[in-house]
């Protein structure tokens, strides 16, 4: 039971960055505050639940708090500070004091070993259970205000009477729908407009058709008028180009690429940086001397790349299907090396990334004391999560951004009211 006459919390938007900072204000609390969670949809954590293809990914493996940062596009120096108070290791060590297990893959991220979501989400709805917290479904914010008294005032489906509370913390995710930015508006804070990032590049071109399906181990891609460059897996797909390289580019460009209407060129160099032409020529010469007259060019691949690329490139490069290494001329040998270290396609479009979306653009991070998460305009107002200007790339730094900002939120909020009592 909580007494009568505590703080009263109200945390708005019942998903990671609100549950947790719920979670951390309560921790600290022990009781003593009066904490609730308003979540306009029917379901808590839903975007939990859909992540990672269903497995959530929690956090990443990364230790060094410096290359940590660098996964974010927007935020990358803001959140030096706030990674360091709260970092992917107190994740995990948290996760597993309450009760899950997590596991690190090869290449960083960190999943429960239940390769489930719901593990996560039974865990943070439950410590919370425990903890006293309320959390209230169907229940979607309209108005906000303060009141003469200092205390806020909060509107809940267009209800006459407000209810109220002494410190809010707004975790209301994306401000991509008009109804969160009015809520922004109203308590007097101003946002960089809002532009999807973790896209994957629409490519309408036969070159790609005939690959669909066929995933590169590691490509660089280019978008040469914005002087952004990527190295990764790369994805082939049956509208286009997607994998870890791609998300990349969609994420550091997400505003210019925004305003190009997602109408661009981009250069492939199918082998990564390693191969620059005239490596590569020496390395066509030795494969010719190599297999000479007994190996079919189509047939016998370098071994960087997969057949079905290699295959496709040496076909573009009018090598017959019967023509042997030896028969190479000069000229296809040319066409391949152009070929495979830069190969131009035009992007028409974007495709949301079914895996992981988020979006660029949130509240300035130049209100907001990252000390605290505390609004610099408005006192006892705190804000964590996606809604803030801050977004990461793929691998589950966006969930350690949204635990790291929800805890320091939440801890302040209980730290400030006992040390205010
Ligand atoms: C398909 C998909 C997969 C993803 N997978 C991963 C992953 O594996 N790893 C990773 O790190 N990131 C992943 N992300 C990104 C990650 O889910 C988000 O960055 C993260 O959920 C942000 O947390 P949040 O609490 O700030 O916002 P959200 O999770 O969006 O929660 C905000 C909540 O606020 C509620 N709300 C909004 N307005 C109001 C209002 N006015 N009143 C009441 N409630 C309101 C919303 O309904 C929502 O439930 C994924 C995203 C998507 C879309």
């Amino acid at each position: 039971m909580i007494p009568e006459q505590v703080p009263r919390v109200a945390v708005i938007g019942g998903g990671a960055a609100g549950f947790f900072g719920a979670i951390a204000c309560a921790e600290i609390a022990n009781g003593q505050m009066d904490i609730s969670i308003f979540e306009m949809g029917s379901n808590f954590l839903t975007k939990v639940k859909i992540s990672g293809g269903g497995r959530c990914n929690v956090t990443n493996g990364l230790e060094n708090t410096f290359d940590f940062s660098e996964h974010y596009p927007r935020g990358k120096r803001e959140l030096i500070g706030p990674l360091s108070r709260w970092s992917q290791e107190d994740t995990v060590w948290w996760f597993r004091e309450n009760g899950v297990e997590l596991k690190t893959e090869s290449d960083g991220r960190i999943f429960p070993v239940t390769d489930s979501s719901q593990t996560v989400i039974d865990c943070l709805t439950g410590v919370a259970k425990k903890k006293g917290i309320e959390a209230k479904n169907n229940c979607c914010v309209n108005r906000i205000d303060k009141s003469d008294e200092g205390s806020f005032r909060i509107w809940i489906n267009d209800q006459d009477d407000p209810i109220e509370a002494d410190y809010l913390l707004v975790a209301t995710g994306g401000i991509r729908s008009a109804q969160s930015r009015n809520l922004l508006e109203s308590m007097g804070h101003e946002f960089t407009s809002p532009v999807p990032s973790l896209f994957t590049f629409e490519i309408e071109d036969n070159r790609l058709t005939e690959l669909s399906g066929l995933s590169v181990p590691s490509a660089s891609v280019v978008i040469g008028h914005l002087g952004m460059k990527s190295v990764g897996p790369l994805l082939i797909t049956h509208w286009g180009l997607s994998g870890p390289v791609i998300l990349k580019l969609s994420a550091l460009g997400a505003r210019e690429l925004e305003q190009l209407n997602y109408d661009f060129k981009i250069m492939v160099n199918w082998l990564g940086e390693e191969w620059k032409s005239k490596q590569l020529s020496q390395r066509i010469e030795s494969e010719r001397n190599l297999n000479g007259p007994r190996k079919i060019m189509k047939r016998s691949p370098i071994k960087e790349i997969p057949n079905r690329l290699w295959k496709r490139i040496v076909s573009k490069a009018e090598v017959t299907d019967d023509q042997t290494w030896s028969e190479l001329t000069k000229q296809a040998t040319l066409r391949i090396i152009n070929s495979l270290i830069a190969e131009e396609f035009k992007v028409s479009g974007k495709s949301l990334n079914k895996s992981e979306f988020v979006t660029c653009g949130g509240v300035l991070l130049r209100d907001l004391d990252l000390r605290t998460m505390e609004s610099r305009s408005v006192e006892n107002l705190f804000f964590a999560g996606e809604v803030m200007d801050i977004d990461g790339l793929t691998g589950g730094f966006n969930f350690q951004s949204a635990w790291t900002t929800g805890r320091i939120a939440g801890e302040e909020i209980a730290q400030r009211c006992f040390s205010q009592t």
